[in-house]
């Protein structure tokens, strides 16, 4: 079932006075636009994230006084309550929603008749990636989790080497690889840093590994991968194991950074007072999942903690620190969210969306039940294995077993055709289609028994080869236009194509590896 909303989306101004982020920014009203949708932005919304009014009018908003009293509403934190008690009844309201920490809002929606899509439950699945807010904000976070340690850290982050004296690099651990650790380790490994990383994921070596961090380990054996590639909540063997290694690393490390956290439940406690007072004074801890209880024992939501002259971050706004790109990010996350809803210019809620509808927490001030798991495709029928008490069934010898008769014959011609070919063509042409056969043969094995990651030096490797065919084409090419020379033709037309998009293709990837001139990517996580 689809239900129209309305083609006018209304962006008020966050009313937390921490929150800097803003749920609509020029680039993505003038992509809304596209699509016929009106945007209307509360006067001032973008101010702290660097978007003025004027910015917003000329990609083509309108700048209201207000726009509670709107259809449908897009916007970063939940709703608070006086909020809600603004809205339109009946309106759509987009956002992060939170209901578990933000008492009463569920029912202040239902009592509005409000249709409300979390934006943290939009399953993190492949195709909803570029709509994944706790993505891209996370990975932004991770970053600048990153820069406020060093800036509350008194040395360098890299090793330093000067007339004044040296220093060696500042040594990170950073715990749970998910997607703001993993942000954590590039950012401090492009500081000069010296990271090591921890998490229960199995998976999460190679990533950590990647970015050239240390994994850590522990001895308990114990698969932190739960359903659907999300973490698993460990057992207490586990956690004391964990523990355990983060007081022997607090006695090398100068920061740690905690982003251990289980999706709906409680954040871990990894890093206990202990822990804590075994690090050295000056060092910095980073508990990312602050809001989520902590990580660390001694956190306090939105404070720096100083204890034995370690500090304890537990901002709750990182993202909102860099408000200028964590608000284009989200702004495209809702660009592309609003794909999902309806075509053309007016939105529409599709309750069969396996995207939109996990994320509806009310639809109309009602709970929807989950959509009806897809009927998994018949499997195929292998064998037949009958009952144990069956009766063996009665097979007729005498029937005609159609099967083998097909491959007899079909054997008997290809014998006959092979013969004829070897009594009656000239023998270059049997050694060149025996090659030829071969090439297709060892050329499928090659590309069919290569891990996908390592096709683009395979590709460099069969442009080696192109590179001999062209010679080959070459060769063969001659005065007369023979089956040859047009063969030897298309041989080097062929080659050519490769090779050049075998450039084009390294060049491309080579990019990716140089800094700063990549496009920002908002995405990357255990997927
Ligand atoms: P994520 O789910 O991608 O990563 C969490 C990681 O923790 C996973 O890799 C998981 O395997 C790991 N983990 C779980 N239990 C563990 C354990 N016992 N030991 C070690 N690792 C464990 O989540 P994310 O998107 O990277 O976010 C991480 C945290 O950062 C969350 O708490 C999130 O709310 C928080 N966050 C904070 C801010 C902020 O401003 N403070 C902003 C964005 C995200």
């Amino acid at each position: 079932m689809v239900r129209a909303v309305s083609s006018i989306i209304g962006v008020p101004k966050e009313s937390l006075p921490s929150e800097q982020r803003v749920g609509a920014t020029p680039e993505s009203v003038k992509k809304l636009a596209q699509r016929g949708l009106v945007v209307h932005v509360q006067q001032g919304a973008g101010q702290a994230a660097g978007y003025s009014d004027q910015s917003y009018v000329e990609a083509g908003a309108t700048i209201v006084d207000s726009v509670w009293n709107y259809d449908t509403i897009y916007k970063v934190r939940p709703p608070t309550l006086d909020e809600v008690a603004s809205l339109k009844e009946g309106a759509f309201v987009v956002s992060l929603m939170q209901p578990e920490r933000n008492g009463g809002l569920l029912d202040a929606l239902k009592a509005k008749k409000a249709t409300a899509l979390a934006l943290e439950r939009i399953p993190r699945v492949t195709r909803a990636q570029k709509m994944d807010v706790l993505s891209s904000q996370a990975n932004l976070a991770g970053y600048r989790a990153v820069v406020e340690a060093a800036a509350h850290l008194q040395g360098f982050m890299g090793q330093q080497v000067t007339a004044a004296g040296s220093t060696p690099p500042a040594k990170v651990l950073i715990i749970g690889a998910g997607v703001a650790g993993l942000a954590a380790v590039g950012a401090a490994r492009a500081l000069g840093a010296q990271v090591r990383a921890f998490d229960t994921r199995a998976a999460a070596r190679e990533q950590v590994e990647s970015l050239g961090a240390q994994f850590l380990e522990v001895k308990v054996q114990e698969s932190g991968e739960g359903t659907g590639g999300y973490a698993k909540v460990m057992s207490p063997e586990f956690i004391a194991a964990e523990m355990a290694l983060f007081k022997a690393q607090a006695k090398e490390v100068d920061v740690i950074i905690t982003t251990a956290l289980v999706p709906g439940t409680k954040a871990p406690t990894l890093v206990p007072r202990d822990v804590v007072e075994a690090l050295k004074p000056g060092s910095v801890i980073v508990d990312m999942a602050a809001e989520q209880g902590g990580n660390c024992e001694l956190t306090r939501p939105g404070e720096v903690v100083v204890h034995n002259g370690v500090k304890i971050l537990g901002f709750v706004d990182l993202a909102s620190r860099m408000a200028a790109t964590s608000s284009r990010f989200f702004a495209m996350n809702l660009v592309h969210l609003t794909g999902e809803l309806g075509t053309g210019d007016t939105l529409s809620i599709p309750l069969e969306n396996d995207v939109v509808r996990p994320a509806l927490l009310l639809h109309q001030g009602e709970v929807l039940p989950p959509l009806p798991a897809k009927e998994p495709s018949p499997a195929p029928v292998v064998a037949h294995v009958p009952p144990p008490d069956a009766k063996p069934a009665q097979t007729n010898v005498n029937a005609p077993n159609r099967n083998a008769w097909g491959s007899t014959v079909g054997g008997l011609v290809l014998i006959g055709a092979l013969f004829g070919l070897g009594r009656f063509a000239p023998s270059d042409f049997l050694q060149h289609s025996t090659v030829f056969v071969l090439a297709c043969f060892i050329g499928w094995q090659v590309v069919w028994s290569v891990t996908p990651a390592l096709h683009t030096p395979l590709m460099s490797v069969t442009n080696a080869i192109s590179g001999i065919i062209i010679v080959g084409g070459l060769l063969q090419v001659g005065d007369g236009v023979d089956l040859p020379s047009v063969l030897g033709v298309l041989a080097v037309f062929f080659a050519t194509i490769n090779i050049a998009g075998g450039f084009l293709v390294t060049e491309r990837m080579l990019k990716m590896f140089q800094r700063g001139d990549s496009a920002p990517s908002s995405s990357g996580g255990h997927r």
